[in-house]
């Protein structure tokens, strides 16, 4: 059995959310597990109740839970909240408070959304990129920062461990993709990147199935135009991943379908990456894509459920070869569909997908 603390959010948070636990509850008929939910405030909806976005409470009930499920926070009413109880602070610390260094951000190209890119069809298919970004250290985080009239400053900095772990990550992953990983710094400037370069070295000692390079982040951003096939794993600092995974994730398509995952050493958290979407909340009309394919990275990562995560990212890609399109994704010969019917034509789908894989088992 599977404890999945869900915490919806705001806005279409709450909507995604239900998508991705209707999924879930699809896999874990189908696939003989037992998930048990856990649902709990956060962000705006959490402030109205109790005053506060986050409470030790619902962070306790992380804790005691295999996995963090999340929507979304945010919103118009809750923008004048001073900083440390507006809805967006309590992802901070529950980031913090679960410890989750490592980032992954995939960039994968559904066949049928190749026309919604900017890249041309011949460089973007077949594209299958996970950015793994280090998320709690680097310059976002290092001492001394600060400005005066004369002068503004902050401090890269990386530990060993900090590298040696987030280094670990990028080569698991690997292991469970196409075991090549890119590790991008800024080596022939910064001495931080030098340090990076050195252990990452070192870390892939342990990993001799794994192809290791390295590219300087400049190089690494033009390549991911230019040419994002020749990427399976890419790992970088907090700084770079950032950037490298916004201009990643733009090459694929909409807000709407990008997922991700947040890993610890003993927690995980999985979420969506858009936000709040007030202008389209409550109206039915969010795309469920981007949660539903974040239920397919925790099948995956911390569940081991690979046949059930492959199923449905395969039923994703069927349904959009259908041309069913939420409208964040449509144009006009698309059939226009609502957050729950593209979540219907999902789980049709996967049923479909799966009855006939079992078919060839059973004809084997
Ligand atoms: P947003 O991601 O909420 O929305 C940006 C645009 O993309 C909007 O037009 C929205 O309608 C559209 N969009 C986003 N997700 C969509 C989906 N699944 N389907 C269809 N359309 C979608 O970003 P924003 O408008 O800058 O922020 C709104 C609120 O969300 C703010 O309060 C912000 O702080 C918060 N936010 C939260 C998170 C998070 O919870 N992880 C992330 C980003 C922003």
């Amino acid at each position: 059995m599977f404890k999945i603390t869900l915490l919806p959010g705001d806005g279409i948070g709450t909507e995604v959310v239900n998508s991705a636990v209707k999924v879930l509850k699809l896999i874990g008929e189908r696939f003989n597990t037992e998930f048990e939910f856990n649902t709990q405030l956060i962000g705006g909806s959490s402030y109205d109740v109790n005053g506060t976005p986050l409470t030790d409470e619902v962070l306790g009930e992380c804790y005691n839970s295999d996995v963090v499920f999340l929507g979304a926070v945010g919103g118009p009413k809750w923008e004048d909240l001073p900083h440390n109880l507006k809805p967006e602070a309590a992802l901070l610390k529950l980031r913090k408070a679960l410890g989750l260094y490592a980032n992954l951000r995939p960039a994968k190209v559904y066949t049928p959304m190749l026309s919604y890119s900017s890249l041309k069809d011949e460089v973007l298919k077949g594209t299958d990129v996970m950015i793994v970004r280090e998320l709690t250290g680097g310059i976002y985080f290092g001492q001394p920062r600060g400005y005066d009239e004369e002068k503004g400053f902050n401090t890269m900095i990386y530990s060993k461990e900090e590298v040696e772990r987030i280094a670990r990550t990028a080569f698991e992953l690997a292991r469970l993709r196409n075991k090549k990983v890119t590790s991008v710094d800024k080596a022939n400037v910064l001495e931080v990147s030098q340090f990076w370069r050195k252990v990452v070295i070192e870390v892939h000692k342990n990993y001799p199935d794994i192809q290791l390079n390295h590219m300087y982040v400049d190089n690494a951003a033009m390549q991911i135009v230019r040419d994002p096939k020749q990427f399976d794993v890419l790992v970088t600092s907090n700084l770079f991943g950032d950037i490298l995974s916004d201009i990643a994730a733009m090459i694929t398509g909409s807000l709407g379908m990008l997922p991700s995952a947040s890993l610890g050493s003993k927690y995980a958290l999985y979420e969506p990456v858009h936000g709040s979407a007030p202008d389209i909340a409550g109206k039915n009309m969010a795309n469920p894509i981007a949660a539903i394919s974040s239920v397919s990275m925790m099948l995956k990562y911390s569940f081991q459920m690979d046949k059930a995560a492959e199923v449905l990212e395969t039923a994703i890609e069927s349904v959009l070869e259908k041309g069913y399109r939420t409208k964040d994704i449509s144009k006009d010969e698309d059939n226009l569909v609502s957050t729950d019917e593209m979540t219907n034509k999902i789980i049709e789908e996967f049923e479909k997908i799966f009855a006939k894989e079992a078919l060839n088992v059973f004809t084997l």
